[in-house]
């Protein structure tokens, strides 16, 4: 996947790229980054990429031109183009645009774009970007969250780590991102094939352990000690249930629950331990 990134500080991302998963994604060619800096596409003497608003009011805009300029440069399929293609289930680019009134990025997003050959983020700043922007050149709005950011580049950042570990081979073990916090499948799979672990299926994930199994008189729990796999799958799916329901009841609704899931629940709600 080719990832550009569209900033007025394009020194902000040595740094966010330069660890971990997106790193190794990048050295073993699965993920190409690059940057742009947004004044490399002025033609002033002060490169100026922002301006007063129109009608009034706080702040300063980012500028149109800039922004169109950089954009062509960088050969795209057209906008139509872009968004027939996602009506019809094959996009394979996107120009998105960082903002707070975008819909919600989230780990389905993610995987929707970790099928892409080329994501363009662009990060806005100051009251955001002149809206001409958003209606011809972004074919999409993702915001990370509901609050409110100085710019766009911590969000790119996010988009950009959460995208580039869901492509294949950047973890070492394709499975583990499949079953983690929010993902749809309901999978019970292990790399030994034992049948421990389970999918998420839309909840969060279940608690982890490591050694020490006795640490300052804290005991990791005696059921994932025993060996016994079916029933180390069947309390972490309690514990993903139990988590879900006091941290993000909200999840509940969407995830895919078994008949034994539904049980556990409703003993749960009922005060049950
Ligand atoms: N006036 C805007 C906020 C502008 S913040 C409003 O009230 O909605 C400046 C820039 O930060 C935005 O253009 C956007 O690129 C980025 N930004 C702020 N919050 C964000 C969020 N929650 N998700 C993604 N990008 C965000």
């Amino acid at each position: 996947m080719k990832a550009d990134i569209v900033t007025i500080f394009p020194d902000f991302f040595r740094g966010p790229l330069d660890h971990g998963i997106t790193r190794r994604a990048c050295e073993m060619g699965l993920a190409k980054i690059e940057v742009h800096d947004l004044r490399q596409f002025t033609h002033d003497r002060h490169r100026t990429v922002d301006d007063r608003p129109f009608g009034g009011g706080e702040g300063m805009v980012l500028k149109p031109e800039p922004l169109f300029e950089c954009l062509e440069s960088l050969q795209l399929s057209s906008r139509q183009d872009r968004i027939d293609d996602r009506v019809a289930s094959r996009a394979r680019q996107s120009v998105i645009l960082l903002s707070a009134q975008g819909e919600r990025f989230t780990q389905k997003v993610a995987s929707e774009l970790a099928t892409l050959d080329r994501i363009v983020l662009i990060c806005g700043r100051y009251e955001g970007v002149d809206e001409r922007v958003t209606d011809f050149v972004a074919d999409r709005e993702l915001s990370i969250g509901d609050y409110v950011l100085s710019g766009g580049e911590l969000a790119a950042a996010v988009v950009i780590e959460a995208v580039t570990r869901l492509l294949p081979g950047a973890v070492g073990n394709d499975a583990s991102t499949r079953q983690e916090s929010f993902t749809a499948h309901a999978e019970a799979v292990d790399a030994d094939g034992a049948d421990s672990t389970c999918g998420s299926g839309g909840l969060l994930d279940y608690p982890h352990y490591t050694r020490p199994a006795d640490f300052r008189a804290m005991a990791v729990p005696e059921v994932l000690l025993n060996g016994n796999h079916q029933e180390i799958r069947r309390w972490r799916r309690e514990q993903a249930l139990k988590k879900t329901l006091r941290n993000r009841p909200d999840l509940l609704e969407g995830a895919a629950l078994s008949e034994e899931d539904s049980n556990i629940l409703a003993r749960l709600k009922s005060g049950g331990k």
